[in-house]
């Protein structure tokens, strides 16, 4: 009999809850990892993601091998390969970390559905988080839908407890020990491979320590860019959020807020399927301009803080916060365009792309989410400029063509363009 870990979005050895507990099953562990074809299938082939994983994949893989162990690394469907691995393994039990995203619910209960019938089970534990689901709550036993009560019960709950490691190196030993079949290729896949730079894992504490001073500067480069390890699992929350306590209060809250959207998508999933957490921001009647959204996309809007939020996105795969803060409002107020568009480019392109952040921070953006910025409040592209970007450094970056004959008139006057937001969105509230 053989216990199985399913990596998901947890890929490191280290302080992993869900191996750490399958190495303690009492039984010898095999590690496996499922290129999904269902979520695959949605990716264009130079998705600089599926780089990132393979990396990540090979590099556990020479990390179990020079422990005589290894990782069976699986491409399809995984209820068709958890149906064929149950008919031919001697399952005890499956491990893994809870997902919390619509999908991966699903998926997850049709797995442990298929594993109840061979005798085992598949047990989730919590990992990406501190805290999960229903663990913060208020004092009437309701889930929070604000940030700052939320965030301040969040730190009340919190103890050693919380952010300990799990030693799971005192396990090694537990790895069954073989030799798998070769890793399918990148190509066989579908996928190129791609030369984008990725983010380092190294916590930079020096950015995390003035944090607070730099954040909001674009041209500054001052946030930790950990985004994509943490949406993979190839650093540990704990680790992070004991760092954070020591670095910065204002860094441990934006991990706060990286579990809030997280909790909002478990218990309001309606906002994973396209629907806005407030109903009655549904009856916005969007327009579906492809020319214009095809501006926006490209960085040629005219609005050259915009356009350089988007540039820096479509050559990096990474955008500033406060560039995502605006970029989404200019499409959604200025532009008056389905936000579930730009929702589906940002999934394409961000390297750090996580469901539930994205769309709270879409949400947020449009005015129809949780503790979401009031809708008549409507950034000012040019006021947006002159505060966070004031020697227009991060401008010259991106947009080097800004000021000369070579760069677009505005595609929307801002007054005009706000006066019609305001008419819009009263109209659809109104009616509610
Ligand atoms: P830092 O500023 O160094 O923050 C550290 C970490 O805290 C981040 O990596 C992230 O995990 C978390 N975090 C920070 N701010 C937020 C926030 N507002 N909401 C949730 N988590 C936060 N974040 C994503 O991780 N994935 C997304 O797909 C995503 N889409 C966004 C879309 C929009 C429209 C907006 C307004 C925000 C979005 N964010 C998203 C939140 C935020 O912009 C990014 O987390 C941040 O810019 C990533 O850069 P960083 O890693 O340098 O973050």
């Amino acid at each position: 009999k053989v216990s199985i870990f399913w990596f998901r979005r947890d890929l490191r050895l280290h302080d992993n809850a869900g191996l750490y507990h399958a190495l303690k099953s009492g039984y010898p562990v095999v590690p496996l990892f499922i290129f999904d074809k269902i979520i695959l299938d949605d990716l264009s082939a130079n998705d600089p993601r599926l780089t990132f994983i393979y990396q990540e994949i090979e590099s556990i893989q020479s990390q179990l091998q020079e422990l005589g162990a290894d990782i069976m690394v699986e491409y399809g469907k995984p209820e068709e390969i958890w149906e064929r691995l149950a008919a031919t393994l001697d399952i005890a039990e499956a491990y893994t970390n809870s997902d919390y995203e619509p999908y991966a619910i699903e998926r997850d209960t049709k797995v442990g559905k298929i594993l109840e019938s061979s005798g085992a089970t598949l047990k989730a534990y919590k990992d990406q988080v501190i805290f999960e689901k229903k663990e913060v709550m208020t004092g009437q036993n309701t889930v929070y839908t604000v940030y700052t009560p939320y965030s301040r019960a969040w730190k009340e709950k919190l103890n050693d407890f919380y952010l300990s490691s799990y030693p799971n190196k005192k396990y090694f030993g537990n790895f069954l020990h073989w030799k798998s079949s070769s890793i399918p290729s990148l190509k066989s896949m579908g996928f190129e491979k791609s030369d984008l730079e990725f983010p380092s894992r190294q916590t930079p504490d020096e950015k995390v320590e003035h944090y607070a001073e730099n954040r909001d500067f674009p041209a500054k480069d001052a946030t930790s860019r950990l985004g994509l390890h943490l949406r993979f699992g190839t650093i540990s929350i704990r680790k992070l959020a004991r760092e954070a306590q020591q670095l910065s209060p204002t860094y441990l809250n934006e991990l706060i807020w990286r579990e809030f959207y997280q909790q909002v998508l478990w218990n309001f999933p309606h906002v994973g399927r396209g629907k806005s957490f407030k109903p009655a921001f549904d009856h916005i009647r969007w327009s579906y301009d492809q020319e214009l959204f095809k501006k926006w996309c490209d960085g040629q809007t005219g609005y050259p803080m915009v356009d350089a939020g988007m540039r820096q996105l479509n050559a990096i795969g990474f955008m500033h916060n406060r560039l995502r803060m605006l970029t989404a409002s200019f499409l959604s107020k200025h532009l008056l365009i389905d936000w579930r568009l730009g929702e589906a480019y940002f999934a394409e392109k961000l390297l750090d792309y996580d469901m539930a952040a994205n769309n709270g921070g879409w949400q947020w953006s449009v005015g129809s989410g949780n503790d979401a910025a009031p809708y008549f409040r409507i950034f000012s592209p040019d006021a947006q400029q002159k505060r966070f970007d004031p020697n227009m450094e991060y401008i010259k970056r991106w947009v080097p063509e800004f000021g000369t004959s070579a760069y677009p008139e505005p595609i929307v006057d801002h007054k005009e363009a706000r006066d019609r937001c305001l008419a819009a969105y009263k109209r659809a509230l109104d009616t509610d």
